[in-house]
């Protein structure tokens, strides 16, 4: 068997460790004689698994009582449609346009009402994070919406925008449980768990108690409605229960290593290897303003599309996987998330030294 250093924006390399426990317990999980995957919803063993999943993720966060934890599907995009059809109670929300995916879901957000690009990065192919200390923050706006960690472009919020008293609505799918977070200073957090957390399938929603009303946009499917999902635990219908099974591994995990205190030291640890790098090359250069770089995706370029190339193939060959950059964007990216071990990012710089030295330009 032999495992790569898997660089993969999502779906994502996983704690080795998970997934062997996942194995072991396959055919019969803890006595039960089937997989999870052959288990009710509804019977016991998998209503502990859903229950420990949640009392986990709320310890390693530190999410307030006051705040429910819903496992969903759709993938975070469908959430582009969720968040506006749910909380735009005066059909007025703000967003900040940071990357394909707030782009993404700031269009769906006009399908319902008026949703305002307050700011923006795209004047230069979204590779740094405007200052939002003082935006036009509309008087009426139901929330202020941002994607905190941008996958594609490598870019993070490091101080969240000024809101000026709104609601704050934030995409972590990238950046989910890669440091500690102040869940107090917004109004919903959510992502798709397959960058960070587990199996695409899953995605968990935060969100702040009384922004979960009866009061929807007309016409709001039940299967799209918060409050259906919090009103039967999520399991209004049959949740992605092995995918949830997963992310619970990953929980335990995460707080069997000390938490996201100690996680967040060995991101920026392992990251500063790949940037330190990045900063003395000659050959290969990061894309993204220093000040607004990303822990968890850094995407980076030769200069030469053929080099380019030419590297991911080499790179592929040796072992170091999924290097190419997001089709839009070119070049290379390599998503390092939790689970990537510090000597992927240590045996991947040797690489590009190694590459330099027989490519200079
Ligand atoms: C991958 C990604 C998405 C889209 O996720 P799906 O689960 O494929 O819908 C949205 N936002 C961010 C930040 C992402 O990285």
């Amino acid at each position: 068997m032999a495992r790569v250093f898997n660089f993969s924006a999502g779906p994502a390399v996983l704690p080795e460790s998970v997934l062997r426990e996942a194995a072991a317990e396959m055919l019969d999980y803890r006595g039960t004689g089937m997989s999870v995957m052959e288990m009710s919803h509804r019977s016991k063993a998998f209503q502990s698994i859903i229950d420990q999943a949640e009392a986990d993720l709320r310890k390693l966060m530190g999410i307030p009582d006051n705040y429910k934890v819903l496992f969903l599907q759709g993938g975070a995009s469908q959430q582009f449609a969720m968040i506006p059809m749910n909380l735009m109670k005066n059909r007025v929300a703000d967003y900040i346009v940071t990357g394909q995916w707030a782009k993404k879901a700031w269009q769906e957000a006009k399908l319902y009402g008026q949703a305002n690009a307050v700011a923006s990065s795209a004047d230069r192919t979204f590779s740094y994070i405007p200052d939002c200390s003082d935006l036009p923050i509309s008087e009426n706006a139901d929330y202020v919406y941002i994607c905190e960690n941008n996958t594609i472009y490598g870019t993070k919020f490091w101080t969240l925008p000024n809101t000026k008293g709104k609601p704050l609505v934030s995409d972590i799918s990238s950046c989910f449980l890669s440091e500690p977070v102040d869940v107090t200073k917004y109004g919903m957090l959510y992502g798709g768990v397959q960058k960070n957390v587990g199996p695409a399938g899953v995605v968990i929603a935060i969100i702040r108690e009384d922004l979960i009303t009866e009061d929807v946009l007309p016409g709001t499917p039940t299967m799209l409605r918060y409050k259906t999902h919090v009103d039967n635990g999520s399991m209004y219908n049959t949740p992605p229960t092995y995918g949830i099974y997963i992310c619970g591994k990953v929980f335990q995990w995460l707080l069997n290593l000390g938490g996201l205190e100690v996680m967040k030291e060995r991101n920026v640890r392992k990251a500063k290897v790949l940037y330190d790098f990045l900063d003395g090359s000659q050959l290969f250069h990061g894309t993204v303003e220093k000040k607004d770089r990303s822990l968890m995706n850094v995407p980076f370029v030769t200069g030469s599309q053929e080099l380019d190339a030419k590297f991911v193939k080499e790179a592929e060959a040796a072992g170091f996987v999924n290097l190419k950059g997001h089709r839009t964007v070119g070049g290379m990216r390599a998503s390092i998330y939790n689970a990537m071990p510090q000597e992927g990012v240590e045996k991947l710089v040797e690489f590009m030294a190694d590459f330099e030295q027989k490519n200079r330009l």
